[in-house]
């Protein structure tokens, strides 16, 4: 297991810290450790999956408790009303830094329509 991955194996167990704000039997939620909006939490499935090109049909439900959670959260945290963005970057041209799935919510200020 390589060290980029091995983060959030690490949140996963405990090892080191982060602002879990939400978990379940299939996801976990916590705040980004560098936020790029007032809002940034990252939802994590709780056994690792690299990247978007690794899931398969048996992960349907997993993606979909992600996007679930996902509205929970901007609700709970009173952004939904406003709005927000939900993103999940895969490998170099997606700018994926860490190899362990991970869904974006950014939210708490105005957004712009640039990505790449
Ligand atoms: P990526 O660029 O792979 O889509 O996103 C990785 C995210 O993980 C980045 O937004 C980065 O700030 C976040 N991150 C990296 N290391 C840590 C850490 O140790 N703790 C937390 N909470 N977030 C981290």
């Amino acid at each position: 297991m390589n060290d980029k991955k091995n983060i959030f194996q690490k949140i996963l167990s405990k090892k080191i810290n982060a602002n879990i704000i939400y978990q379940d039997k299939l996801v976990t939620a916590f705040d980004d450790i560098h936020p790029q909006s007032p809002i940034h939490i990252l939802i994590i499935p709780n056994t690792f999956i690299s990247t978007l090109n690794d899931i398969n049909k048996n992960h349907e439900l997993l993606l979909g408790r992600m996007i679930l959670v996902s509205s929970k959260l901007a609700k709970k945290k009173c952004i939904s009303n406003n709005g927000y963005r939900i993103i999940i970057n895969c490998n170099t041209h997606g700018c994926q830094t860490i190899f362990y799935l991970h869904m974006h919510l950014l939210g708490g200020r105005q957004g712009t329509k640039n990505f790449f």
